[in-house]
């Protein structure tokens, strides 16, 4: 099975550099007057006439009504992405659930769907994938889409090599060195990119969310288990999935509860939505779900919010050690499970402040939404990163 080619369009494809970095721009941070691109660009406005022309004349960059420049004053039409017409579709895989959504090109979610995977084998998840791409883009009126991104837990990243298919390992899905990538394009009928969910929600937030416009930044996932990812100088920091596993089991207060592995008092422990069930279970003398120990603990319940606070003060000497270890200044929170960080606010800030030789607001931490889909929109944008930078 060789690689399947790239099926960007010719223009796409002969791109320069320049050109991507101001679809990149233009994306990322909303319509733009040429003089304005051409500074943040460093470029001549002759330049960036010469680069965008041709994008404009296929499409992918529309003018908007005349206003007067910021820069000069002078009357212009601000130049911006035809984000509408450059659909995407996201997947995020778990063990038993796809979740899709179709988004335009700045990630804005046009169309969404999760559904039961019906049968676990890689062929019949991308036959799934193909009928929900139908579906939704029948729904949506979309004729086709640019690509597809796939995030998926498990290791999407570590056997990419230049050359080589890369080789996915999802253990939740029974699956070992699967080809995905070629056989979803060859399903989807468009490119398709596959990485690992917790650094395609790190990608999402880095373009489209609470990283926006930062150069360094932290995400922490919280939820079945506790992902990580890093963005160093606008770039994620390539991690393994040894990496990644050892993060979950970092420990931030050794007499605390012990997690399956028999570590005593690691994240996983504290933060691990079975950990949380499980502790207030036990004091409940009941099994609770997660959202309903949320909830308790927002109305008061001693047990809950025993649970919650303990848990969110472990998450804030967890992000002290983050940020001390590697000096970025905001940590990102999403994941389902990030409601325990907003219940636990005060003492999530008491315990990074105090494990931060008592200085207050020296990070910035940031709670994001809850929802699912919010994986899948990762899975859309490293689709779209794809896209404007020519890198797969
Ligand atoms: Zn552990």
């Amino acid at each position: 099975m060789g690689v399947v080619p790239r099926r960007w369009s010719g223009m796409w494809d002969a791109l320069p550099d320049a050109a991507r970095s101001i679809v990149k721009e233009l994306i990322i941070h909303g319509p733009q007057s040429r003089t304005a691109l051409a500074k943040t660009l460093h470029l001549s406005t002759g330049s960036l006439t010469r680069l965008t022309k041709p994008m404009v004349d296929a499409g992918l960059l529309i003018e908007g009504d005349v206003v007067h420049d910021p820069v000069n004053g002078r009357p212009t039409r601000p130049l911006d992405v035809a984000a509408a017409n450059h659909p995407f579709l996201g997947l995020k895989l778990t063990a038993d659930q796809v979740h899709a959504v179709i988004t335009d090109l700045r990630a804005g979610v046009v169309a969404a769907r999760d559904e039961p995977i019906a049968d676990h084998s890689p062929e019949a998840v991308c036959r799934q994938a193909r009928r929900l791409l139908d579906e939704l883009s029948a729904g949506a009126g979309l004729s086709r889409i640019v690509a597809a991104g796939v995030a998926i837990g498990g290791d999407a990243r570590s056997s990419a090599q230049v050359g080589r298919e890369r080789l996915v390992d999802a253990p939740f899905l029974g699956w070992r060195q699967v080809a995905l990538e070629p056989m979803m394009e060859r399903a989807l009928g468009v490119p398709c990119v596959v990485e690992n969910d917790v650094a395609a929600l790190a990608h999402q937030h880095h373009w489209f969310g609470a990283g926006r416009g930062l150069r360094d930044f932290a995400l922490v996932t919280i939820g079945a288990g506790i992902g990580y990812a890093l963005i160093v100088h606008d770039h994620l920091v390539a991690a393994t999935e040894a990496d990644l596993g050892m993060f979950g089991h970092l420990v931030v207060n050794p007499g605390g509860p012990m997690c399956p592995e028999g570590h005593r008092g690691c994240a996983s422990a504290y933060l691990a939505s079975e950990s949380v069930e499980n502790a207030a279970g036990q004091g409940l003398r009941r099994a609770v779900p997660y959202a309903e120990v949320m909830r308790l603990a927002a109305d008061g319940d001693p047990v809950c919010l025993t649970v919650v606070r303990e848990a969110a003060a472990a998450l804030g000497r967890l992000i002290a050690h983050i940020t001390t270890m590697s000096m970025v200044k905001t940590v990102v929170l999403a994941g389902e499970g990030v409601e325990l960080a907003r219940v636990g606010k005060d003492d999530l800030e008491r315990a990074l402040t105090a494990n931060r030789r008592d200085v207050p607001g020296s990070v910035h931490v940031v709670a994001e939404a809850d929802d699912f889909r919010e994986w899948a929109r990762g899975g859309a944008v490293v689709a779209i990163q794809s896209f404007v930078t020519g890198s797969d």
